[in-house]
């Protein structure tokens, strides 16, 4: 075994992976995690699901073949940076589940009825948490070194090389020899100067649903370096939380999906835009974008009890009413405008010819539409949920080559960088969203990472 280790900073899925696949062919394994034990996993604690191409599985319903996930991206994401690394990524997941299975982690078969029906992805048994520990345990089982609260503060680069990896600040700060190092500390979404340099004033309006570790501190040293910048440094994936999640790491449950069943105003009491109008998987996502336009970056989903009844359940139950002016005051919205809006709403409701079918009600001469679930709002109590824009990853990341090794602006790689996880991923998509495609990618290039250093 090589004495100076690999050394791997991060501690979510791509860190792990890469430990685990490093550990596997023989290397000297460290690994540094930011965050305290209590605290490790990175955003991969709060996920759930990852995306996967398949043949018959008891995992995922039907079949998902290579070519489609390929088209899925290329719809949902447009073009890749990195078009042969995308490609790349769709081939390796067909493997992923056996080899997550083999590293410990469970998945739920899709039979068991616990987890939504889904042909695309395929489910984590206990959530992201669940397999956060269990590659913790196999890592450590296979000796990789596990050092938490070390957050690395500084790289030293000669010829091309790392030749210093430097933790913590400080008196207790130390420092380590690499023989290589794997980047794979996530992206920099909970950084708020780089929420405050995009958005100004209205970055006060937003929260991050994930760890507060993820700062891009590791993403701006290797930019300090030289290496090459891709994807989009000025956006981010935002979804419609409510409005009352902590200001970090509120996780899925603060999530708000319902939209359709409701209808969505400002804080003056004012619709913005057709809340029938997106389709399922999108939903939240597209109104993380527009609540970031919203006034105080706030929105209210408007629900009646039968909206109520429909809506799935949140972290946080809704404001109840008994009617709109007591709703209004409430959320201090202008009572006149309130109920305004949704009689001028419950105007233009138009029933279909098939009134048991909700996706056909629709609006007629209201502006802007509501074109499907236009049910009026009439049942009380009335309630409502406060939303804000979540924040959940960033677009810019370093670029890597085949084998993820960090390149360097002029095209070159450095001789021992590679990176993994939502630090490369904009290689691979810089914008939209597929579900279940950053865990995909984390695991992946993770393991790939892991795998590519024969030299140790
Ligand atoms: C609420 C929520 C739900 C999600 N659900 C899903 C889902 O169901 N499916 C899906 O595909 N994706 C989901 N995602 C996105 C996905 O979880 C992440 O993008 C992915 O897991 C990231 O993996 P990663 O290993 O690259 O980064 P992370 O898991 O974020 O890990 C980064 C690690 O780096 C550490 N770190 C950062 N800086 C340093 C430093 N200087 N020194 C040492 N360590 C450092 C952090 O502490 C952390 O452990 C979700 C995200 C959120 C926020």
């Amino acid at each position: 075994m090589n004495s100076a280790p690999l050394v791997i900073i991060g501690g979510g899925a791509a860190a792990l992976c890469a430990a685990i696949a490093a550990r596997q062919r023989g290397a000297s394994v460290l690994l540094l995690e930011q965050a305290p034990r209590w605290q490790r996993g990175g955003n991969t604690r709060h996920s759930r699901n990852f995306r996967i191409t398949h043949d018959i599985t008891p995992l995922s319903l039907g079949i998902y073949s290579a070519a489609e996930f390929r088209a899925d991206l290329d719809r949902a994401t447009g073009t890749a940076s990195n078009p042969a690394l995308r490609q790349l990524l769709v081939d390796e997941s067909a493997t992923l589940t056996e080899w997550l299975a083999g590293a410990g982690v469970q998945l739920q078969p899709v039979t068991a009825g616990r987890v939504p029906p889904s042909r695309r992805t395929a489910f984590l048994r206990g959530g992201g948490t669940a397999m956060i520990n269990a590659l913790y345990a196999r890592a450590a089982e296979l000796g990789v070194m596990i050092r938490y609260d070390s957050a690395v503060t500084g790289l030293q680069f000669e010829d091309g090389r790392v030749i210093r990896v430097e933790v913590g600040r400080g008196a207790g700060a130390w420092s380590v020899t690499p023989a290589g190092v794997i980047v794979a500390s996530g992206g920099a979404q909970a950084n708020r100067n780089w929420w405050r340099e995009r958005w100004g004033a209205a970055a006060a309006g937003v929260v991050n649903r994930g760890i507060p570790h993820a700062d891009g501190a590791v993403l701006n040293l290797l930019l300090q370096q030289g290496a090459q910048a891709v994807g989009d440094p000025t956006q981010a994936y935002l979804v419609a939380v409510d409005a009352r999640s902590p200001a970090d790491d509120g996780g899925i449950v603060t999530r708000i999906r319902c939209m359709p069943r409701g209808l969505v105003v400002d804080a003056h009491g004012q619709r913005r835009y057709d809340e029938g109008g997106d389709t399922a998987s999108t939903r939240y996502a597209r109104w993380g974008q527009r609540l970031l336009q919203f006034p105080g970056q706030v929105g209210y989903l408007l629900l009646d009890a039968r909206g109520l009844r429909e809506a799935p359940p949140a972290l946080v139950p809704p404001l109840r009413a008994p009617d709109l002016a007591v709703l209004a005051q409430q959320l201090k919205i202008p009572v006149p405008a309130l109920r305004e809006t949704v009689m001028a709403y419950n105007a233009a409701v138009q029933p279909p010819a098939d009134a048991a079918q909700a996706l056909n009600w629709h609006t007629v001469g209201l502006e802007p539409p509501k074109s499907r679930y236009a049910l009026p709002l009439r049942e009380r109590p009335f309630a409502a949920y406060p939303m804000r824009p979540g924040i959940t990853f960033t677009y810019h990341g370093v670029g890597v080559d085949m084998h993820l090794r960090v390149l360097r602006s002029d095209g070159s790689s450095f001789e021992n960088v590679w990176a993994a996880g939502m630090v490369m991923a904009p290689n691979i998509f810089s914008s939209g969203y597929v579900s279940g495609l950053a865990l995909t990618i984390s695991c992946v290039s993770g393991r790939l990472a892991g795998e590519q250093n024969p030299h140790l």
